[in-house]
């Protein structure tokens, strides 16, 4: 039966548009555990303070949703057809090595071209549980994308996706690292994949290429670092010692992943929500300086860049066009 249920479950997944379904026991992320605390403990989460909640049901899905016997995690593409930010440097493969920014059209990371993730993720979500319910039986079933309470990468490692590079993002040996990762906690037992192994090797190219010097060591991410964090995330000022170190990003940031080797192997997504809006694509630097706020609301109020709102993106444009300190601001 549990092989039965774990085959219908994956088949509909794949149906429904996700490119790969894995499935793990849901029990206590003991390995994690000490990691997570000690990431805490040097702030490394910078002023996302709700990445301090909830600390024991992140390593507990049996604490978050009571009965629960299995986290089935879900990836979905979004590697677009057309890159806002056209490769300026190929390998000898023609592999991509660094997406070269047109200084015409500050940079946005290419999760957020389309439509929000998370309205397109969860409806999926909700079909896959209707789907499990009409087939398999009554389900007790929580849906999460991209929140806080559960420890996306690490399931998805765990159930075979992939495995957490360096640059802390979970990444396919077949796909590369741009995808969204969801979940769902269920009370069925299902069958379970194993990890994969690590190929990162002796490849540091996404910490050689951190303007920002973020990741501090490999696979340490220090949010607080970030230019999504700082670009998305951040409320207040951007401090000043970051003048000159963002690489012309606006909204997020891809570098750690376009120069990944692995992500020569990225493919066009086929979502139509994600298609990519024509003002992403077009907008030049000035355009993006001229925008009123009512046309930014009505243009963006169903995307990502709506999360950082107006005058998080005319601070994020204030700040790149500040000029760099001298070497002697620097000291
Ligand atoms: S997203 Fe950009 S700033 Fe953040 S770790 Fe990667 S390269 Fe560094
Ligand atoms: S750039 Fe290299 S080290 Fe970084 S995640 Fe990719 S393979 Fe791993």
């Amino acid at each position: 039966m549990k092989q039965k249920h774990t085959t219908l479950i994956k088949q509909e997944s794949k149906r429904l548009g996700f490119d790969f379904c894995g499935i793990s026991k849901a029990e206590f992320l003991e390995e994690e555990a000490p990691r997570l605390e000690k990431w805490l403990k040097e702030e490394k989460n910078g002023k996302m303070q709700y990445m301090e909640n909830y600390f024991d049901l992140r390593l507990d899905p049996t604490k978050l949703m009571p009965g629960a016997k299995s986290v089935i995690s879900l990836l979905l593409n979004y590697f677009p057809a057309q890159d806002e930010n056209p490769p300026v440097l190929t390998g000898a493969a023609g592999v991509p090595l660094l997406k070269g920014k047109n200084s015409q059209q500050p940079g946005i990371s290419k999760y957020a071209y389309g439509k929000d993730y998370h309205f397109v993720i969860k409806e999926k979500l909700k079909n896959l549980i209707s789907f499990i319910e009409e087939n398999i039986g009554a389900v007790n079933a929580r849906a999460f994308v991209d929140s806080a309470p559960v420890m996306d990468k690490v399931w998805a490692k765990k159930s075979g996706l992939g495995w957490i590079g360096k640059h802390s993002n979970l990444i396919s040996k077949s796909k590369g690292s741009f995808f969204f990762i969801a979940e769902l906690i269920v009370d069925l037992e299902l069958e379970y994949d194993g990890p994969v192994a690590d190929y990162c090797g002796t490849c540091t190219k996404c910490i050689d290429a951190c303007p920002t010097n973020a990741i501090t060591e490999p696979y340490v991410v220090d949010g607080s670092k970030c230019i999504s964090y700082f670009t998305i995330e951040l409320k207040e000022n951007i401090p000043a010692d970051m003048k000159g170190k963002f690489d012309n990003w606006m909204f997020g940031c891809d570098i750690c992943q376009d120069v990944c080797p692995w992500n020569s192997f990225s493919t066009p997504h086929t979502e139509p929500h994600f298609k990519p809006k024509p003002e992403i694509l077009n907008f030049t630097k000035r355009d993006w300086q001229e925008i009123s706020e009512e046309t930014f609301n009505k243009t963006f109020k169903d995307s990502p860049l709506s999360r950082p709102r107006f005058e998080g993106i005319k601070r994020n444009l204030e700040f790149l066009a500040s000029p760099k300190p001298s070497p002697e601001e620097r000291t």
